[in-house]
């Protein structure tokens, strides 16, 4: 998980995650209230662990005729990406 750059103090995955989902929004930190802003590479990770192996789940199933299956799966492959994320994005100290 993410530390403040300026005091240490680490930031929860709730925090983080919410920030994943409201589109990056910046995450001020609770101790001293540093705005970070998420790294190209940070939302370049999300897309990765979120999107990217929903739509290949969902394009490897392409001739299945169960969509709803496909879809249950692929919504879950996002879930599961996005609580991870928080784990592997990274944020830097907004200037
Ligand atoms: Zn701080």
């Amino acid at each position: 998980m993410k530390k403040c750059e300026n005091c240490g103090k680490q930031f929860d995955w709730k925090t983080t995650f919410t920030s994943l989902w409201r589109n990056y929004t910046p995450i001020a930190c609770s101790e001293c209230g540093t705005l970070h802003k998420i790294t190209p590479l940070g939302r370049l990770t999300f897309v990765s662990m979120t999107m990217f192996p929903a739509v290949l789940f969902g394009s490897s199933f392409s001739d299945n005729p169960q969509y709803a299956l496909i879809l249950a799966g692929a919504c879950f492959i996002v879930l599961i990406g996005s609580m991870l994320a928080p784990f592997a994005v990274r944020y830097r100290k907004a200037l």
